[in-house]
């Protein structure tokens, strides 16, 4: 931890608010984020068209692993639950496109690079918990079920046991029907769709991105 726990109060000022969302953005650049911004919750694009996409066509994701739909939280549900909340850190991590390509010879670097996002997020969910925004909650990118448990037979959850990783994976942003095209480029940000059949030399990077509901 390193630091001392803030004590729960009822209501916290804007001025503390506005510090500790602006330490959340550098600390998501200090643990290797490309680039990071605070947002306002109602910015945050939630379609249901975006979680259609994970079915349709079928994604290797879908229905594997307790984080992907429809195992996880509906669009419909979080946007009533975005209501509830004002602000919150959203980054992109840029990754060599060789890497983000489906290929074999890659996927350990792949892994690596997912795993990179779930830290950010673990680390800023972490800190605002601490300073007393105690709902605080994040997303990542990909699925738990590659990231974590590429190596295991099944989905833990699934089977009714607990979570491997509980403390490290979450739903990602497009699990949960979070447009992260749209957020990347209304940021200003540049993104490339980066399908299946992906060439490394047809992009010139790929794009990670994540994202902490602080309060
Ligand atoms: S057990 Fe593995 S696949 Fe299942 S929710 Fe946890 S990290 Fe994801």
């Amino acid at each position: 931890m390193g630091q001392k726990i803030q004590k729960i109060g009822l209501d916290v000022g804007e001025d503390r608010l506005a510090t500790d969302l602006q330490k959340y953005q550098e600390k998501a650049i200090e643990m290797g984020a490309t680039r990071a911004k605070i947002v306002r919750t109602d910015e945050i694009p939630v379609d249901d068209r975006v979680t259609m996409k994970c079915q349709i066509p079928i994604c290797f994701g879908y229905g594997v692993g307790a984080n992907c739909p429809p195992h996880t939280v509906k669009p419909a549900e979080l946007r009533a639950l975005l209501e509830k909340y004002q602000w919150a850190v959203f980054f992109v991590q840029e990754i060599p496109s060789a890497v983000v390509v489906r290929d074999k010879a890659t996927i350990k670097e792949r892994v690596a690079a997912y795993q990179d996002v779930y830290k950010i997020v673990n680390g800023i969910e972490s800190a605002a918990f601490y300073d007393g925004h105690y709902l605080a909650f994040g997303f990542g990118a990909g699925s738990c079920r590659h990231t974590f448990c590429g190596q295991q037979e099944d989905c833990a959850v699934l089977k009714g046991t607990k979570c491997r990783f509980s403390l490290r994976s979450r739903p990602s942003m497009e699990a949960v029907g979070i447009d992260v095209y749209r957020m990347v480029a209304s940021a200003g940000w540049d993104i490339y769709p980066i399908g299946s059949d992906a060439k490394p030399d047809d992009v010139p990077c790929g794009v990670l991105a994540g994202i902490v509901i602080v309060r």
